[in-house]
Protein backbone atom coordinates (compact mmCIF):
# COMPACT_ATOMS: atom_id res chain seq x y z
CA UNK A 1 0.00 0.00 0.00
CA UNK A 2 2.84 2.42 1.18
CA UNK A 3 4.86 1.89 -2.01
CA UNK A 4 1.43 1.99 -3.95
CA UNK A 5 1.07 5.58 -2.31
CA UNK A 6 4.79 6.50 -3.69
CA UNK A 7 4.67 5.22 -6.51
CA UNK A 8 1.74 7.07 -7.45
CA UNK A 9 3.19 10.04 -5.73
CA UNK A 10 6.34 9.86 -7.53
CA UNK A 11 4.37 8.83 -10.88
CA UNK A 12 2.71 12.19 -10.62
CA UNK A 13 6.03 14.02 -10.12
CA UNK A 14 7.31 12.54 -12.98
CA UNK A 15 4.12 13.24 -15.40
CA UNK A 16 3.95 17.01 -13.63
CA UNK A 17 7.81 16.88 -14.83
CA UNK A 18 7.00 15.93 -18.38
CA UNK A 19 4.38 18.50 -18.54
CA UNK A 20 6.27 21.25 -17.56
CA UNK A 21 8.97 19.75 -20.30
CA UNK A 22 6.11 19.81 -23.03
CA UNK A 23 5.03 23.03 -22.27
CA UNK A 24 8.67 24.58 -22.47
CA UNK A 25 8.96 22.69 -25.73
CA UNK A 26 5.82 24.55 -27.15
CA UNK A 27 7.01 27.42 -26.48
CA UNK A 28 10.49 26.94 -27.91
CA UNK A 29 8.24 25.87 -31.10
CA UNK A 30 6.20 29.31 -30.40
CA UNK A 31 9.13 31.86 -30.28
CA UNK A 32 11.20 29.72 -32.44
CA UNK A 33 14.24 29.09 -30.82
CA UNK A 34 16.86 27.46 -32.42
CA UNK A 35 17.11 23.76 -33.63
CA UNK A 36 19.93 22.98 -31.02
CA UNK A 37 17.96 24.03 -27.74
CA UNK A 38 14.63 22.06 -28.83
CA UNK A 39 17.47 19.36 -29.20
CA UNK A 40 18.76 20.05 -26.00
CA UNK A 41 14.93 18.91 -24.51
CA UNK A 42 14.72 15.95 -26.74
CA UNK A 43 16.91 13.39 -24.64
CA UNK A 44 15.11 15.11 -21.76
CA UNK A 45 11.55 14.51 -23.03
CA UNK A 46 12.22 11.36 -24.06
CA UNK A 47 13.77 10.08 -21.22
CA UNK A 48 10.44 11.58 -19.07
CA UNK A 49 8.16 10.41 -21.23
CA UNK A 50 9.97 6.64 -21.15
CA UNK A 51 10.26 7.10 -17.28
CA UNK A 52 6.60 8.10 -17.42
CA UNK A 53 5.74 5.15 -19.58
CA UNK A 54 7.74 2.79 -17.63
CA UNK A 55 6.08 3.61 -13.84
CA UNK A 56 3.15 4.01 -15.74
CA UNK A 57 3.10 0.26 -16.95
CA UNK A 58 4.65 -0.35 -13.15
CA UNK A 59 1.50 0.86 -11.46
CA UNK A 60 -0.39 -0.72 -13.62
CA UNK A 61 1.20 -4.10 -12.58
CA UNK A 62 1.25 -3.26 -9.23
CA UNK A 63 -2.92 -2.08 -9.43
CA UNK A 64 -3.63 -5.40 -11.73
CA UNK A 65 -1.56 -7.52 -8.78
CA UNK A 66 -3.43 -5.60 -5.80
CA UNK A 67 -6.88 -6.56 -8.07
CA UNK A 68 -5.67 -10.08 -8.23
CA UNK A 69 -4.82 -10.18 -4.16
CA UNK A 70 -8.27 -8.49 -3.53
CA UNK A 71 -10.31 -11.18 -5.77
CA UNK A 72 -8.18 -13.94 -4.28
CA UNK A 73 -8.96 -12.29 -0.37
CA UNK A 74 -12.59 -12.15 -1.75
CA UNK A 75 -12.42 -15.91 -2.95
CA UNK A 76 -10.80 -16.99 0.40
CA UNK A 77 -13.67 -14.72 3.02
CA UNK A 78 -16.36 -16.08 0.45
CA UNK A 79 -15.04 -19.62 0.84
CA UNK A 80 -15.24 -19.16 4.33
CA UNK A 81 -18.29 -18.00 4.75
CA UNK A 82 -19.19 -21.09 2.52
CA UNK A 83 -17.55 -23.31 4.71
CA UNK A 84 -19.30 -21.46 8.22
CA UNK A 85 -22.63 -21.81 6.06
CA UNK A 86 -21.95 -25.11 5.89
CA UNK A 87 -21.16 -25.86 9.63
CA UNK A 88 -24.32 -23.94 10.55
CA UNK A 89 -26.38 -25.59 8.63
CA UNK A 90 -25.45 -29.29 9.00
CA UNK A 91 -23.60 -29.72 11.81
CA UNK A 92 -24.82 -30.21 15.79
CA UNK A 93 -24.01 -26.66 17.87
CA UNK A 94 -21.87 -27.19 20.29
CA UNK A 95 -23.56 -26.72 23.42
CA UNK A 96 -21.55 -26.87 27.14
CA UNK A 97 -22.52 -26.83 30.30
CA UNK A 98 -19.95 -25.03 32.63
CA UNK A 99 -20.90 -26.38 36.13
CA UNK A 100 -19.94 -25.64 40.10
CA UNK A 101 -20.64 -23.78 42.90
CA UNK A 102 -20.54 -19.90 42.93
CA UNK A 103 -16.89 -19.54 43.25
CA UNK A 104 -15.35 -22.44 41.03
CA UNK A 105 -13.80 -20.24 38.34
CA UNK A 106 -16.70 -20.35 36.13
CA UNK A 107 -16.05 -16.63 35.44
CA UNK A 108 -12.34 -17.38 35.11
CA UNK A 109 -12.28 -20.04 32.53
CA UNK A 110 -15.72 -19.87 30.93
CA UNK A 111 -13.89 -16.52 28.46
CA UNK A 112 -11.12 -18.39 28.00
CA UNK A 113 -12.92 -21.37 26.39
CA UNK A 114 -14.71 -18.33 24.50
CA UNK A 115 -11.77 -17.48 23.15
CA UNK A 116 -11.00 -21.26 22.60
CA UNK A 117 -13.96 -22.14 20.79
CA UNK A 118 -15.29 -19.10 19.40
CA UNK A 119 -18.65 -19.54 20.79
CA UNK A 120 -20.17 -17.19 23.68
CA UNK A 121 -20.39 -17.73 27.01
CA UNK A 122 -23.72 -16.96 28.27
CA UNK A 123 -24.02 -16.44 32.47
CA UNK A 124 -27.57 -16.38 33.55
CA UNK A 125 -26.23 -14.37 36.60
CA UNK A 126 -24.51 -11.44 34.18
CA UNK A 127 -28.03 -11.55 32.34
CA UNK A 128 -30.11 -10.91 35.41
CA UNK A 129 -27.44 -8.42 36.87
CA UNK A 130 -28.20 -6.54 33.93
CA UNK A 131 -31.69 -7.05 34.21
CA UNK A 132 -31.42 -5.27 37.83
CA UNK A 133 -29.28 -2.65 36.68
CA UNK A 134 -31.43 -1.54 33.80
CA UNK A 135 -34.70 -1.83 36.17
CA UNK A 136 -36.30 -3.83 33.91
CA UNK A 137 -39.21 -6.01 34.68
CA UNK A 138 -37.44 -8.97 35.15
CA UNK A 139 -34.49 -7.30 37.26
CA UNK A 140 -37.17 -5.73 39.54
CA UNK A 141 -38.49 -8.95 40.46
CA UNK A 142 -35.02 -10.80 40.15
CA UNK A 143 -33.04 -7.98 42.42
CA UNK A 144 -34.36 -9.09 45.95
CA UNK A 145 -34.04 -12.69 45.56
CA UNK A 146 -30.46 -12.46 43.86
CA UNK A 147 -29.16 -10.34 46.75
CA UNK A 148 -30.17 -13.01 49.11
CA UNK A 149 -28.38 -15.87 47.32
CA UNK A 150 -31.76 -17.34 46.15
CA UNK A 151 -32.71 -18.53 42.73
CA UNK A 152 -34.54 -16.79 40.30
CA UNK A 153 -37.79 -18.34 39.06
CA UNK A 154 -37.76 -21.20 36.79
CA UNK A 155 -39.82 -19.25 34.50
CA UNK A 156 -38.00 -16.38 34.18
CA UNK A 157 -34.37 -17.80 33.73
CA UNK A 158 -35.77 -20.45 31.30
CA UNK A 159 -37.28 -17.71 29.03
CA UNK A 160 -33.94 -15.30 29.25
CA UNK A 161 -31.91 -18.32 27.88
CA UNK A 162 -34.42 -19.48 25.24
CA UNK A 163 -34.07 -16.13 23.21
CA UNK A 164 -30.34 -15.76 23.94
CA UNK A 165 -29.66 -19.07 22.48
CA UNK A 166 -31.55 -18.13 18.99
CA UNK A 167 -29.12 -14.97 18.46
CA UNK A 168 -26.62 -15.54 15.52
CA UNK A 169 -23.61 -15.52 18.16
CA UNK A 170 -25.30 -18.91 18.90
CA UNK A 171 -25.11 -20.74 15.49
CA UNK A 172 -22.66 -22.91 16.29
CA UNK A 173 -22.50 -23.37 20.08
CA UNK A 174 -22.65 -21.51 23.33
CA UNK A 175 -21.04 -22.06 26.76
CA UNK A 176 -23.91 -22.25 29.70
CA UNK A 177 -22.35 -20.84 32.83
CA UNK A 178 -25.17 -20.92 35.97
CA UNK A 179 -27.35 -22.58 34.03
CA UNK A 180 -29.21 -24.56 34.08
CA UNK A 181 -29.55 -24.52 37.85
CA UNK A 182 -32.71 -27.01 39.17
CA UNK A 183 -33.81 -30.22 37.26
CA UNK A 184 -37.35 -28.37 35.70
CA UNK A 185 -34.19 -25.92 34.19
CA UNK A 186 -31.80 -28.76 32.40
CA UNK A 187 -35.13 -30.75 31.24
CA UNK A 188 -36.73 -27.55 29.42
CA UNK A 189 -33.53 -26.92 28.08
CA UNK A 190 -33.44 -30.24 26.67
CA UNK A 191 -36.75 -29.69 25.46
CA UNK A 192 -35.91 -26.63 23.49
CA UNK A 193 -32.80 -28.04 22.32
CA UNK A 194 -34.19 -31.58 21.08
CA UNK A 195 -36.49 -29.10 18.71
CA UNK A 196 -33.93 -28.72 16.57
CA UNK A 197 -32.53 -32.04 17.34
CA UNK A 198 -29.44 -31.06 19.05
CA UNK A 199 -28.58 -32.07 22.87
CA UNK A 200 -26.12 -30.70 25.85
CA UNK A 201 -22.65 -32.02 23.88
CA UNK A 202 -20.37 -31.85 27.46
CA UNK A 203 -20.87 -30.75 31.24
CA UNK A 204 -17.37 -30.23 32.49
CA UNK A 205 -17.87 -29.38 36.47
CA UNK A 206 -15.49 -27.82 38.28
CA UNK A 207 -15.03 -29.45 41.34
CA UNK A 208 -14.18 -27.46 44.75
CA UNK A 209 -14.39 -28.25 48.71
CA UNK A 210 -17.31 -25.66 50.16
CA UNK A 211 -14.82 -24.60 52.91
CA UNK A 212 -12.62 -23.04 50.04
CA UNK A 213 -15.29 -21.26 48.71
CA UNK A 214 -15.69 -18.58 51.51
CA UNK A 215 -12.25 -17.21 51.15
CA UNK A 216 -13.06 -17.23 47.80
CA UNK A 217 -16.57 -15.45 47.50
CA UNK A 218 -15.60 -12.81 50.22
CA UNK A 219 -12.18 -11.52 49.01
CA UNK A 220 -14.08 -11.50 45.07
CA UNK A 221 -14.13 -7.52 44.07
CA UNK A 222 -15.25 -6.83 40.16
CA UNK A 223 -15.23 -4.06 37.28
CA UNK A 224 -18.79 -4.63 36.77
CA UNK A 225 -18.56 -2.99 33.13
CA UNK A 226 -15.92 -5.94 31.62
CA UNK A 227 -16.80 -8.37 34.35
CA UNK A 228 -12.57 -8.67 35.28
CA UNK A 229 -12.38 -10.63 38.37
CA UNK A 230 -10.13 -9.48 40.90
CA UNK A 231 -9.34 -11.39 44.36
CA UNK A 232 -7.75 -9.72 47.68
CA UNK A 233 -5.53 -12.53 48.11
CA UNK A 234 -5.02 -14.03 44.91
CA UNK A 235 -5.19 -11.72 42.22
CA UNK A 236 -5.09 -8.31 43.59
CA UNK A 237 -5.27 -4.99 41.66
CA UNK A 238 -2.29 -3.24 41.19
CA UNK A 239 -3.67 0.05 43.28
CA UNK A 240 -4.26 -1.89 46.41
CA UNK A 241 -3.83 -0.47 49.61
CA UNK A 242 -4.68 -2.15 52.93
CA UNK A 243 -5.72 -0.81 56.57
CA UNK A 244 -3.70 -1.46 59.35
CA UNK A 245 -5.51 -4.92 60.11
CA UNK A 246 -5.20 -5.83 55.99
CA UNK A 247 -8.38 -5.29 54.82
CA UNK A 248 -8.34 -3.64 51.50
CA UNK A 249 -8.97 -0.15 51.79
CA UNK A 250 -12.16 0.14 49.63
CA UNK A 251 -11.19 3.56 47.46
CA UNK A 252 -8.24 1.46 46.55
CA UNK A 253 -9.80 -0.99 44.63
CA UNK A 254 -9.32 -0.31 41.08
CA UNK A 255 -9.70 -1.98 37.55
CA UNK A 256 -5.85 -2.63 36.37
CA UNK A 257 -6.79 -2.05 32.75
CA UNK A 258 -9.23 1.22 33.13
CA UNK A 259 -8.43 2.51 36.82
CA UNK A 260 -12.28 2.29 37.08
CA UNK A 261 -13.29 1.72 40.72
CA UNK A 262 -13.87 -1.95 41.69
CA UNK A 263 -17.84 -3.31 43.58
CA UNK A 264 -18.57 -6.30 45.37
CA UNK A 265 -21.26 -7.94 44.71
CA UNK A 266 -24.35 -7.76 46.97
CA UNK A 267 -24.47 -11.61 46.69
CA UNK A 268 -20.47 -12.36 47.94
CA UNK A 269 -20.86 -12.25 51.40
CA UNK A 270 -20.84 -14.91 53.65
CA UNK A 271 -24.76 -15.01 54.62
CA UNK A 272 -25.53 -15.00 51.04
CA UNK A 273 -23.23 -17.89 50.73
CA UNK A 274 -24.70 -20.40 52.89
CA UNK A 275 -27.97 -20.06 51.10
CA UNK A 276 -26.43 -20.41 47.59
CA UNK A 277 -24.44 -23.20 48.66
CA UNK A 278 -27.43 -24.65 50.08
CA UNK A 279 -29.26 -24.36 46.58
CA UNK A 280 -26.02 -25.83 44.88
CA UNK A 281 -26.07 -28.97 46.48
CA UNK A 282 -29.97 -29.31 46.96
CA UNK A 283 -30.86 -27.88 43.34
CA UNK A 284 -28.26 -28.05 40.96
CA UNK A 285 -26.41 -31.30 41.97
CA UNK A 286 -28.66 -33.80 40.70
CA UNK A 287 -28.46 -31.86 37.25
CA UNK A 288 -24.95 -34.09 37.13
CA UNK A 289 -26.76 -37.32 37.34
CA UNK A 290 -29.56 -36.24 34.67
CA UNK A 291 -26.44 -35.94 32.33
CA UNK A 292 -24.30 -38.63 33.26
CA UNK A 293 -26.19 -41.67 31.15
CA UNK A 294 -25.19 -39.72 28.19
CA UNK A 295 -21.55 -39.90 28.81
CA UNK A 296 -20.78 -35.72 28.86
CA UNK A 297 -19.87 -35.40 32.42
CA UNK A 298 -16.28 -34.67 32.75
CA UNK A 299 -14.73 -33.64 36.06
CA UNK A 300 -11.86 -30.98 36.99
CA UNK A 301 -10.31 -30.20 39.88
CA UNK A 302 -10.87 -26.56 40.43
CA UNK A 303 -9.15 -26.40 43.92
CA UNK A 304 -5.30 -25.81 42.41
CA UNK A 305 -4.10 -22.84 40.61
CA UNK A 306 -5.23 -21.71 37.61
CA UNK A 307 -2.78 -23.22 35.25
CA UNK A 308 -3.05 -26.46 36.38
CA UNK A 309 -7.64 -26.35 36.11
CA UNK A 310 -7.39 -24.54 32.89
CA UNK A 311 -5.30 -27.94 31.75
CA UNK A 312 -7.61 -30.12 33.52
CA UNK A 313 -10.63 -27.68 31.48
CA UNK A 314 -8.45 -28.13 28.11
CA UNK A 315 -8.58 -32.26 28.60
CA UNK A 316 -12.26 -32.33 29.44
CA UNK A 317 -12.91 -30.76 26.33
CA UNK A 318 -11.16 -32.95 23.78
CA UNK A 319 -12.84 -35.17 21.94
CA UNK A 320 -13.07 -38.35 24.26
CA UNK A 321 -11.65 -36.33 26.77
CA UNK A 322 -11.60 -37.34 30.68
P1 LIG B 1 -24.22 -16.28 39.44
O1 LIG B 1 -23.57 -15.06 38.86
O2 LIG B 1 -24.26 -17.42 38.48
O3 LIG B 1 -23.62 -16.66 40.77
O4 LIG B 1 -25.74 -15.90 39.72
C1 LIG B 1 -26.08 -14.86 40.61
C2 LIG B 1 -27.50 -15.04 41.06
O5 LIG B 1 -28.38 -14.94 39.95
C3 LIG B 1 -27.81 -16.38 41.68
O6 LIG B 1 -27.45 -16.45 43.04
C4 LIG B 1 -29.31 -16.44 41.49
O7 LIG B 1 -29.99 -15.62 42.39
C5 LIG B 1 -29.48 -15.84 40.12
N1 LIG B 1 -29.39 -16.86 39.04
C6 LIG B 1 -28.46 -16.96 38.09
N2 LIG B 1 -28.70 -18.00 37.29
C7 LIG B 1 -29.83 -18.60 37.76
C8 LIG B 1 -30.57 -19.72 37.36
N3 LIG B 1 -30.21 -20.49 36.33
N4 LIG B 1 -31.67 -20.03 38.08
C9 LIG B 1 -32.07 -19.28 39.10
N5 LIG B 1 -31.40 -18.21 39.55
C10 LIG B 1 -30.28 -17.84 38.88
Amino acid sequence: MLCNIALRTSSRRILSTASSHTKRAASTRAFKQTEQETRKYLPLMAASAMGCFGLLSLQRSVEEEETKNAQCLFGAEKKADDVEQKFATYWPRNIMILFGPPGAGKGTHGPKIEDLLGIPQLSTGDMLRAAVSAKSEVGLKAAAVMKAGGLVSDEIVIGIIRDRITEPDCKFGFILDGFPRTLVQAQELDKMLSEEGACVTKVVELQVPDGVLEERICGRWIHKKSGRSYHVKYAPPKSMKTDGSGAPVPESMKDDETGEALMQRPDDTAAALVKRLNGYHGETVPILDHYKPNGVVSKVNANQGMDGVWGEVLDALKRGGN
